[in-house]
């Protein structure tokens, strides 16, 4: 089941599946569209 994020750079919606990165920016910060949580990956 997909999530819906938006994008913490380019505030564009991405729908994640497994990787957490937006398709268009390429960054990893995304905001849970719903609800305040933020889920956030560090880049390695
Ligand atoms: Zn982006």
């Amino acid at each position: 089941m997909a999530s819906s994020y938006k994008c913490a750079r380019c505030k564009q919606k991405v729908e994640i599946d497994q990787n957490v990165r937006c398709p268009y920016c390429g960054h990893r910060i995304l905001f849970k569209e719903r609800g305040a949580a933020i889920k956030e990956l560090k880049a390695r």
